[in-house]
């Protein structure tokens, strides 16, 4: 078994040049040797506008294949395109996550007066006004695809609410439909946070879950895609997931890997979550992501022995892809919070070079964005390829230090000289004695980041003494695995 590494293959800041998924399948080979097992791919059908990142959805069965939004391309590239990128990838061996946006509808056909009650946007379950007349974006209709792959059409009985009325044109309102109710189920936040952006789909509508249905069950189908990334599950009813995906796995016999957003840094949240979808799906570990953003704002004040608690990896790691950034916490960004650049080497061995989680890379923090000022992160590949062939074994911690702390994986024999000990600081350097194994005494092991050339020497006991450089990272492996990683540069 080869260890699960994911790369997020796009960022916020990627040109609208159409080229995407062309450059996804001339990359598909060099992602696989790398050691990259799948790929979370953008949103690839049809947005409200051609330089849309995807998450304005407008049709969802238009891959970049009619004249619609005054574009047949997306951002990315054609249907065709996709399809190809899809193949690529699956010829190179890395399964294909694709990004499911269900929350929203955005860049409606037509419009339609509606009854509707403004509420208020700190608590969307107090209404602040009488029922009043509002004109919205809310029928789609197609015109340009003419009713191919679906006949479906939708109009006002399919939202809940939205936060546009051409009548009044006041910014910042929510209004809610007259006759619908948020979903219940959904995260508390502002009361109840159903809304986010745009025409609120109603997951509780019978002709919305039904033609859902439908529309997956066509998606994995038409590309062939692996698995899927769910954005926003915190504002769709939670138990309207936990039945799609049970009904579409039984349809297609597929396992179809998943992973959710939910957006919050309290495990608890992530939790309640994991629990009422009965853990048919994984999360994203926010938890562990904000952890990693205060690590890195904090500096030498913060304590490193508590950088994984109160996360999802720990207290669910069957369920946690774990990431140090995204495309929503880039900087301009909804959620901006960015991992300072000196810390982003520590986070990534945590989650690359520990057992527990899959790690999902962040496309810019591997090639960095020239045109943002964005550096890519130092040693990034090699940290994935450390995983890929080496981060095997039993894994003792060694977090008993505020500021340096480390832990071994002893390796196992299905891999081939693997085993490392990590030992990082985020104050003074220092030193980390730490078990490796009484087979191991009298064996060296290198530096595979090359701050210290002299290796360490494991003693009777089977301990070393393992370095580490001031506010520095260092990967301690088997001379056979070090001369594998310099051979790979
Ligand atoms: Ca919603």
């Amino acid at each position: 078994m080869t260890n699960k590494t994911m790369m997020q293959y796009f960022e916020w800041y990627l040109p609208n040049d159409g080229f995407w998924w062309k450059r996804c399948s001339a990359k598909a080979q060099n992602l696989a040797d790398l050691g990259i097992t799948g790929v979370w791919l953008p949103p690839a059908y049809k947005a409200s506008g051609q330089d849309d990142v995807g998450y304005s959805v407008y049709d969802m069965y238009d891959l970049g294949e009619f004249d619609q939004k005054g574009t047949v391309r997306t951002k990315y590239g054609t249907a065709e395109e996709y399809t190809e990128a899809v193949r690529a990838f699956h010829d190179a061996g890395v399964k294909v996550f694709a990004d499911i946006v269900l929350n929203q509808k955005i860049g409606g056909d037509e419009m339609e007066d509606v009854t509707a009650v403004p509420v208020s946007a700190e608590n969307r379950n107090e209404t602040i006004g009488e029922p009043q007349t509002v004109r919205v974006w809310s029928r789609f209709t197609f015109p340009g695809r003419g009713g191919k792959y679906s006949a479906f059409t939708w109009n006002h009985e399919h939202f809940t609410g939205t936060d546009w009325d051409e009548i009044s044109k006041a910014s910042g309102k929510i209004f809610r439909f007259t006759g619908k109710n948020w979903e219940p189920d959904t995260d508390p936040e502002f009361g109840n946070f159903d809304y986010l952006m745009g025409m609120d789909v109603d997951m509780d509508n019978p002709e919305v879950i039904a033609e859902t249905k439908k529309w997956l069950s066509w998606y994995l189908r038409r590309t062939g895609v692996d698995g899927l990334r769910l954005d926003a599950v915190k504002h769709i009813s939670f138990s309207f997931y936990k039945e799609l995906l049970g009904a579409v796995r039984q349809e297609t016999s597929q396992d179809l890997p998943t992973v959710g957003e939910y957006w919050s840094g309290d495990l608890g949240r992530l939790l309640f979550y994991l629990d009422s979808v009965e853990n048919s799906m994984s999360l994203f570990d926010v938890a562990l992501h904000y952890n990693f953003f205060n690590a890195s704002q904090q500096g030498s004040d913060f304590d490193l022995r508590g950088i994984l608690q109160n996360t999802l990896v720990s207290a669910r790691p069957d369920n946690a892809v774990t990431f140090v950034d995204n495309h929503d916490t880039q900087f301009g960004q909804s959620l901006q919070s960015f991992v300072s650049d000196w810390f982003k080497p520590f986070a990534y061995a945590m989650i690359l070079l520990r057992a527990e989680g899959v790690p999902c890379v962040f496309y810019t923090d591997y090639y960095g964005n020239p045109a943002q000022n964005r550096p890519l992160v130092p040693n990034l590949g090699k940290l994935i390829k450390l995983r890929c062939k080496y981060a095997y074994g039993d894994q003792t911690d060694y977090f008993d230090d505020p500021h340096v702390i480390g832990w071994v994986r002893t390796g196992d024999s299905e891999h081939p000289d693997s085993g490392l000990a990590v030992v990082l600081s985020n104050a003074e350097g220092g030193s980390k004695r730490m078990f490796m194994g009484r087979e191991c005494a009298g064996e060296s092991f290198y530096d595979a980041l090359s701050v210290f050339q002299e290796p360490v020497c494991i003693d009777q006991e089977g301990f070393g003494d393992f370095p580490t450089a001031e506010r520095n990272l260092s990967v301690w492996v088997r001379k056979n695995a070090l001369e594998d990683l310099i051979v790979n540069e």
